[in-house]
C-alpha cells in the first residue's frame, strides 16, 4: 500500500486514521507543535521557553547544540544552571522573575556567556512574558543572537581608534578624552583641590636613529622606550603615544608639583642605561615639559599645548632635561611659531642672503678667502640673525633646503672672485653644515652636483661642522666626511673648544682645520693660564697635521698673542665683519687694514 503523508512530516511518521472531530483537533494541535519546533530549528538563533521556575520547557535545535545536546527535548526540564556558570544563570534567573513579575520585556540586552566547555560567547538577547490565552503569565520565551564577531569587530575598530598600534598605548584621541574628563570632574568640584599634571615627552635626535639606522629600527627603540616609560608611571597614569617620537603622561591625582617632577627626574634616570636594538647600543634621552591643572583650563588642547611649549623650552636649553610651563613661555612659543611659518615661505621668496667674512692668513697678512653666513631679511621683523633661524631650520627640516641653497650661492660667488682675481692664490669659502644635511643619504652628491655646476674646484671649498653636531652623529658623520675627504673638499672644525670632545678625541676627527671658538680667544686677556689653553690646542693640532684658525679676534693685542702662539689664520670683527658681497668685494681690492 503506497504511504501518504502529511506535508512537511518526516518519513516515518504516523498518518492519521481517520477519526473523530476531537481526535483531529489533537491532531491539528500536535502538527502547529510540530511546525513551531521546525521554524524553531532552521532559526540559528537560540529560542527557548521556560516556566516560571526558569525551567527549559522546548528550546531549539540551534540551543541544544550550543549546550552539547543533539535532541532538543533532552533539554527540557533542565535549567541555566546545568549549563552556564552560576553568576550567569543566576543572573538570567533574577532577569525572568523580573519578567514574571512585572509583565515587562528585556529586549536587545548585550551579555557575555561562558559555555560548559569554557567557551565564551557573545549574545543579545531578548526575552518576553509568555502568556496563555486567558493573557495569563506562565512562563517567560527567549531569543539570543549569537553577536560574538560583531563584539570582536567592534572591539578591534575601539582599539584602532584609541590605541596606538606600534606600541599599543593609548593615542592622542584616548589621551585628550582622559584630560578632558579630569578637567571636567575638575569643574564639577571648584572647591577640592584635585591636582593633575602633563607630562609631554619629545625623544632627543630621534630622527638621528631613524636616518642611521633605518626605520624599522627607530621603530623597535620607540616600542622599547614605551616598555621602559611605563615602568615610571603608576596604573592609574595615562601613557600615551601622541605621534612620531611624542609621548604624553597625565598623572591623576598628585600632590604637588614635586610629584611630577619627580616622575620626570625618574624618566630621565631610566633613560641613561642604552637601548639595544638590532644588536647596536642607542643612548638616547627625551626634553619634558610640564603643565599643571592648577593653572585652570578649559579645554584639553590648551593643557596639552602648554605642555609640548615647555617641552620645546627644554629642547631649547639643551635638551635632556624638564622644565614645567610658565606663560612668559607661551610668548615666546607663539613668537617662535610665527618665525617657522615665516621661514617656509622665505625659501620661495628668496628672503635669505649670504654675508662674508674673511679668513686671513697670519703670515701673508692677505686674505685666504671667506666664511659664508647666512642672513634672512625678514619682511616686517628685518635683518634676522642665524642664531635665531638656524635652530628652527634644523627643527622643521628647512635646513636641508636651505643649506643647499647656501651652497650653490657661495660657491656661485667664489667662481666669480676666483675669475676676477687672478693674480690672488685661490680663494676659498668656506660653508657652515648641520647634521641634518650630513645625514641625507644623496648629501654628498648634492655637493658634486653644485660643484660641478658652478665650476669649482672642489679642493677651494670648505666645510664647517661643529664639534658637538659631528659628536652627536659619529657614524653617519664621518661616513659622509670620508667620501667629502676623497673629493679633496677641506673640513673645518667649527668652535672647537665648545663641544662634548676633549682633545684626546681629537685623532678621530678626519678634519684638516680646528676652528677654536672665539670664547677661548676672549679669554685670552684673562691671563697666562688662558694662554696656555690656546697654545695647547694649536700645538695638538700641529701634531696631527691640522691646520687651526682662531674665530673671534677682535683686537690688535689679540693678533700678536697668537702670532706668536703660532696660529697660522685668523678670523673676526678686527679684520671685518661679515660683509655683503659688494662690500667683500672691495676689501679684496683695497686690501686689509696694517696689522
Ligand atoms: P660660526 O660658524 O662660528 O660663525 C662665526 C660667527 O661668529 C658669525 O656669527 C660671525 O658673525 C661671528 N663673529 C665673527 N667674528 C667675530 C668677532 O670678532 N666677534 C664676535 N663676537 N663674533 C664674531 P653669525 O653670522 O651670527 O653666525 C652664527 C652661527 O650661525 C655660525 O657660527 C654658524 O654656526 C651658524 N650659521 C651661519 N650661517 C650658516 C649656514 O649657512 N648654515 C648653517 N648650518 N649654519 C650657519
Ligand atoms: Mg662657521
Ligand atoms: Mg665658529
Amino acid at each position: 500500500m503506497a504511504v501518504k503523508r502529511a506535508p512537511g512530516l518526516p518519513a516515518g511518521s504516523p498518518i492519521p486514521p481517520p477519526v473523530s472531530r476531537r481526535v483531529r483537533i489533537e491532531q491539528e494541535l500536535i502538527e502547529q507543535v510540530f511546525l513551531l519546533q521546525t521554524l524553531m530549528d532552521t532559526i540559528p538563533d537560540s529560542i527557548y521557553f521556560k516556566d516560571k521556575n526558569s525551567r527549559f520547557t522546548r528550546v531549539n535545535r540551534y540551543t541544544a547544540g550550543k549546550f552539547g545536546i543533539t535532541d532538543p527535548g533532552q533539554v527540557q526540564g533542565k535549567t541555566d544552571f546545568d549549563f552556564f556558570t552560576d553568576e550567569h544563570a543566576q543572573q538570567a534567573f533574577r532577569d525572568e522573575q523580573e519578567i514574571l513579575r512585572t509583565g515587562q520585556p528585556l529586549v536587545a540586552v548585550e551579555e557575555k556567556e561562558t559555555l560548559p566547555g569554557g567557551g565564551v560567547k557573545w549574545v543579545s538577547t531578548t526575552k518576553m512574558p509568555l502568556r496563555d490565552s486567558e493573557g495569563r503569565i506562565v512562563g517567560t520565551f527567549g531569543i539570543s543572537r549569537d553577536i560574538t564577531e560583531r563584539k570582536a569587530i567592534e572591539a578591534r575598530l575601539e582599539q584602532q581608534a584609541l590605541y596606538d598600534s606600534l606600541t599599543q598605548l593609548p593615542n592622542r584621541a584616548l589621551f585628550m578624552n582622559r584630560v578632558e574628563h579630569l578637567l571636567q570632574a575638575a569643574k564639577r568640584r571648584p572647591m577640592a583641590t584635585t591636582l593633575f599634571a602633563i607630562i609631554y615627552l619629545d625623544l632627543d635626535r630621534f630622527k638621528g636613529v631613524n636616518d642611521s639606522l633605518g626605520h624599522q629600527e627607530g621603530d623597535e627603540l620607540l616600542v622599547q622606550l614605551a616598555r621602559r616609560l611605563e615602568t615610571c608611571v603608576r596604573p592609574t597614569d595615562t601613557l600615551a603615544r601622541i605621534g612620531g617620537d611624542e609621548f604624553s603622561i597625565l598623572l591623576d591625582d598628585i600632590k604637588s608639583e614635586a610629584d611630577a617632577t619627580r616622575v620626570a627626574a625618574r624618566i630621565q634616570q631610566e633613560l641613561t642605561a642604552p637601548f639595544t636594538v638590532n644588536g647596536t647600543e642607542i643612548f638616547s634621552s627625551m626634553s619634558l615639559g610640564i603643565a599643571l591643572s592648577s593653572s585652570g583650563y578649559d579645554r584639553p588642547e590648551d593643557m596639552v599645548r602648554d605642555a609640548d611649549i615647555a617641552m620645546y623650552r627644554a629642547k631649547a636649553n639643551g635638551r635632556s632635561r624638564y622644565e614645567i610651563f610658565d606663560s612668559e613661555m607661551h610668548k615666546r612659543a607663539a613668537s617662535q611659531l610665527a618665525l617657522e611659518t615665516d621661514l617656509r615661505r622665505a625659501l620661495d621668496r628668496k628672503e635669505h642672503l649670504l654675508h662674508y667674512q674673511p679668513i686671513v692668513d697670519l703670515e701673508t697678512r692677505r686674505v685666504e678667502g671667506f666664511e659664508a653666513l647666512v642672513r634672512w631679511k625678514h619682511p616686517r621683523r628685518g635683518m634676522v640673525g642665524p642664531d635665531v633661524f638656524i635652530p628652527i631650520a634644523e627643527e622643521t627640516g628647512l635646513i636641508c633646503p636651505l643649506g643647499l641653497w647656501v651652497l650653490e650661492e657661495a660657491c656661485r660667488q667664489v667662481h666669480v672672485w676666483q675669475a676676477r682675481f687672478p693674480d690672488l692664490a685661490p680663494l676659498t669659502m668656506s660653508v657652515n653644515l648641520s647634521t641634518r644635511q650630513l645625514s641625507q643619504p644623496d648629501f654628498v652628491d648634492q655637493v658634486q652636483r653644485v660643484l660641478a655646476e658652478t665650476q669649482v674646484d672642489p679642493s677651494t671649498l670648505s666645510l664647517e661642522i661643529t664639534e658637538s653636531a659631528l659628536m652627536q652623529n659619529v657614524k653617519v658623520g664621518t661616513e659622509a666626511i670620508q667620501r667629502l675627504r676623497e673629493l679633496s673638499i677641506r673640513l673645518h672644525l667649527d668652535d672647537f673648544g665648545t663641544g662634548y670632545s676633549s682633545l684626546s678625541y681629537l685623532h678621530a676627527f678626519p678634519v684638516d682645520t680646528l676652528k677654536i671658538d672665539r670664547s677661548f680667544v676672549d679669554r685670552m686677556k684673562l691671563g697666562a693660564g688662558q694662554i696656555e689653553i690656546v697654545r695647547a690646542i694649536i700645538a695638538l693640532a700641529q701634531n696631527l697635521g691640522m691646520g687651526v684658525t682662531a674665530e673671534g679676534v677682535e683686537t690688535v693685542e689679540q693678533v700678536a698673542l697668537l702670532r706668536t702662539l703660532n696660529c697660522k689664520k685668523a678670523q673676526g670683527y678686527f679684520f671685518s665683519r661679515p660683509l655683503p658681497a659688494d662690500e667683500a668685494e672691495k676689501l679684496l681690492i683695497n686690501g686689509l687694514r696694517a696689522f
